[in-house]
Parts: structure tokens; sequence; C-alpha cells
């Protein structure tokens, strides 16, 4: 074995604490190996820690958090536990798409998206029916709040994806008042091409001891 591999994370996904159906879909998907960002953070996601994870588009991130949430999950208990916000709708969109791709078959997991541009009706009826999962834009996920058609009382992980995006587009007030729906004792995970200041502002609010996961390369 080579010196860099001795030095690495483990890459490999059986050394993770995973439900049996996730490590077969990831199998079924030909993900044969972790990504860096996934080996070095997935362990302390797994674990219940707060993690913030910096890394280049490319280099895995949503089948890191996408892993830690499915494997949270209690799909026998239908509501709302896991809270996934995204800067735009077609983010939001393939963060769905790969959350129910690696939940395929394992149960009926119900990953709900919530996002702005379309008619608020058809959403609502669909919070009615309940859901798992949302995942969403800052934007619509308030305004269902603030008609008391979404309750976030029992969500146990927080997740914010390309975290800059959301702050360079205005969205920090809205993220303030989704969180503070939120239970205190959740779990957060905040993923980031790039680390301003302000994300630091919002880490020390929202977060609790953090492990901060930085890779550089691609993969
Ligand atoms: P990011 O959010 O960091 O930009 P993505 O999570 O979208 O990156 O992943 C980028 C691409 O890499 C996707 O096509 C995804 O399916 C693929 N991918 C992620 N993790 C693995 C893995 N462990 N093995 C193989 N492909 C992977
Ligand atoms: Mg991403």
């Amino acid at each position: 074995m080579s010196q860099s591999t001795e030095q690495a994370a483990n890459t490999a996904f059986a050394s993770l604490n995973l439900k049996p159906g996730l490590f077969d879909n990831l199998k079924t998907m030909g993900y044969e190996s972790m990504t860096q960002i996934q080996a070095e953070s997935l362990p302390a996601i797994l674990a219940g820690d707060d993690v913030i994870g910096q890394g280049k588009t490319g280099s895995g991130k949503t089948a890191a958090f996408g892993l830690g949430l499915l494997n949270k999950l209690d799909v026998k208990r239908f509501r709302i536990q896991t809270m996934v916000l995204c800067p735009t709708r077609e983010l939001a969109d393939q963060v769905a798409k790969d959350i129910r791709t690696l939940a395929r078959g394992i149960h009926n997991i119900k990953v709900l998206t919530l996002c702005g541009g379309v008619p608020m009706g058809p959403q609502i009826g669909s919070l009615e029916h309940g859901a798992h999962i949302i995942v969403g834009t800052p934007g619509r996920i308030v305004d269902h709040l603030d008609r008391n058609r979404l309750d976030l009382s029992n969500v146990n992980m927080l997740v914010l994806d390309e975290a800059d995006r959301m702050l360079e587009m205005g969205f920090q007030d809205h993220i303030d008042q989704i969180i503070a729906e939120t239970p205190h004792e959740r779990q957060t995970l905040l993923f980031s091409a790039t680390f301003p200041e302000q994300i630091q502002q919002v880490v020390e609010q929202i977060m609790y001891k953090p492990l901060m996961v930085k890779v550089e390369a691609t993969h």
C-alpha cells in the first residue's frame, strides 16, 4: 500500500455503518468508493455531528449529506424530519432526484420539493399528504411557514446546500426564519464551494461545534 493511501481517510463505503438498503443502492449506482469530501465528512455526519463541507462543484457533496440524512431518517415516522435548503429551483430538483435515487426501493420515503415559480395550491395539497424530507428554496419555504402550512417541529436534520450562493442571493433573513422554526437539538450540515465571512457568522449562530472538512481537488 502506498504512503498516500495509508494517510488518506478510508474511502470504502463498507467502512461506514450504513443501512443495508443504502449500501446496496450505492453499488447499483456504480459508486465504488467515497470521494474525498464524503470520506472525510461521512463518519462525523453519521455520528450525528454538525459538519461544514467545503469543496468545489463535482466533489460529491450531495451524496455526503444525502446518505447522512437517509441513514438518520426514521421511515416509520411519517413526519418532516429533514429540511434541505438550496439556492435555486434547479438545484433543489437535482438534490431531490439524487436523494430519491439513493433511497430507491428502501421504503416509501417521501421527498417533497417546495420551490417558487409554481402555484402554492398543489404544494399545500402535497404537504397535507405528508413527507419525510423537504427540499426547497428559502423564499417558498417561508411562504408556507407564513401560512402555517409547514410544521418543522419534527426536523432533526437541517442541510444548507450551496450556502455561499444562498447568502449572495440575499436569503439570510429567510434562512434565519426557517431555522427559528426547527428544534434546537437538530443536526446541521452546511455545504459551500467558498467560505466568505458572512458564512462564518451564520455558522456561529446555527451550528454546534462543527467539524470543518475542506477539500481542494474535485475527487
Ligand atoms: P457537488 O454537489 O459537490 O457539486 P455532486 O454531489 O453533484 O457534487 O456530485 C457530482 C457527481 O459525482 C454526480 O454526478 C454524482 O453522481 C457523482 N458522484 C458523487 N459521489 C460519487 C462516488 N462516491 N462515486 C462515483 N460518483 C460519485
Ligand atoms: Mg452540490
